[in-house]
């Protein structure tokens, strides 16, 4: 293995019923994948602008390993940012997939003290 590769999860989100009603236009198994930094869609329908701004910022997150006991392991579901909307987005790791650090960026491996 070089010593330039990381390893990133491949993630699948996934709206998925929580018990209440939905108000905004989601639909039980609708989903998008993360596979590095980029998002696909296979479906042709729609997602939720406002939803995909509450999922962003955890998505990085949770393409990364984790301590065991870290909770961003074992919480899964995301909640509808519409307090009056009762889907959730469940977010799967499905792969480890592996990138080179020189294929991602052009500043040097970082060398300083584990962290
Ligand atoms: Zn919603």
């Amino acid at each position: 293995m070089s010593e330039d590769l990381f390893t990133l999860y491949d993630l699948k989100v996934e709206v998925v019923e929580t018990g209440r009603p939905f108000v905004c236009s989601h639909e039980v198994g609708d989903y998008f994948l993360v596979q590095g930094e980029n998002l696909i869609f296979p479906q042709t329908k729609q997602f939720s602008l406002y939803s995909l701004a509450a999922l962003l910022p955890l998505l990085p997150a949770k393409q990364r390993a984790y301590q065991r006991n870290d909770w961003m392991l074992s919480d899964a579901v995301i909640a509808c940012p519409d307090p009056n909307c009762g889907a959730g987005f469940k977010i799967t790791r499905t792969k480890q997939r592996e990138f080179s650090h020189a294929e991602t960026t052009v500043e040097p491996i970082y060398e300083g003290e584990d962290l």
